[in-house]
């Protein structure tokens, strides 16, 4: 069976804003302000070298792509955007070269703690460790604003034939780009919903994003064959829910899974968590906050 593979635009760059690197999206960028502002600042949302141009046709559509000549400037571990990987066929190769990447619930974990403490690290504004565990390509200052980590390959080699390593995008970076890739994400939980629908259970934590929906979402494969964790998954997004609606305290997970556009949707994505080490909670594991009934403050 032939599958349809989504679109895949280009809608985010770095902006090199007086050596702050801020995620921008094609939409917030106008024709005038390129010229004056932009041109020869912007780079690739992955952290990669390659710069980053804007044009925009006469009928008002508007593109970002990679100047001309830098295409193998993208990481060719990871980028979508690498020369290597352009057009579907590249797409799948690239997608084909994840699958055979297998880490072990630990790595993942291991990985996600790092990745949480960092965000938490620079939340608070202190000083990111030089630690050599982490090659942070592109720093930011701001607020979560980081996207792409890269863990240390010494730290998170992959037990499959292949070695590999997790790489982290923001949620609300995520496009149809990135349809079917393994990915750690990162983002700002906004709301928690679960059910049953013809007897069959449901459950996504959506994560705010101002552009499309991204959605951490449990399949079948998270509590398949364990009669507890489904009974555990739903305490945990119980609190999770009442932690939520009580304040407006800032929750935000961290998780690593496939990434796949929901079926008959335009910009509606799921992260397919299908281990309850693959999650975490403002640094707090799904066992914990099952077992204490607590969830961390993200500070
Ligand atoms: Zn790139």
């Amino acid at each position: 069976m032939r599958e349809k593979m989504p679109k895949a635009k280009m809608e985010w760059c770095y902006y090199n804003h007086d050596g702050k690197m801020e995620p921008l999206n094609i939409q917030n960028i106008e024709k005038e302000d390129y010229e004056a502002i932009y041109k020869g600042k912007l780079s690739c949302i992955e952290g990669c070298e390659a710069r980053i141009k804007f044009t925009q046709r006469i009928n008002g559509k508007k593109f970002l792509s990679t100047w001309n000549k830098e295409g193998e400037k993208h990481n060719p571990d990871n980028c979508p955007y690498h020369i290597n990987y352009k057009g579907i066929i590249g797409r799948k190769n690239l997608i084909e070269k994840q699958e055979k990447v297998k880490f072990s619930e630990e790595q993942v974990m291991e990985s996600l703690k790092r990745k949480i403490r960092n965000l938490q690290i620079e939340f608070n504004g202190e000083d990111l460790p030089k630690d050599k565990a982490n090659t942070n390509r592109v720093k930011n200052t701001g607020e979560g604003e980081e996207v792409s980590i890269t863990d240390d390959e010494s730290g998170l080699n992959g037990t499959g034939a292949s070695k590999g390593r997790i790489t982290y995008i923001q949620a609300e970076t995520i496009n149809g780009v990135y349809h079917r890739h393994y990915r750690g994400v990162v983002g700002e939980v906004d709301n928690i919903q679960y059910g049953y629908t013809n007897g069959e259970f449901w459950a996504y934590i959506n994560l705010k994003n101002r552009y499309n929906r991204t959605n951490v979402y449990f399949p079948e494969s998270y509590y398949e064959g364990n009669e507890f964790r489904l009974d555990e998954l739903k305490r945990v997004l119980d609190i999770l829910k009442i932690k939520k609606e009580k304040n407006s305290e800032k929750i935000v997970i961290g998780c690593y899974g496939q990434i796949k556009l929901k079926e008959g949707t335009l910009n509606d994505f799921n992260i397919n968590i299908i281990n309850p080490k693959h999650i975490i909670v403002n640094g707090s594991t799904m066992n914990e906050i099952h077992n204490t009934g607590i969830i961390k403050s993200f500070e």
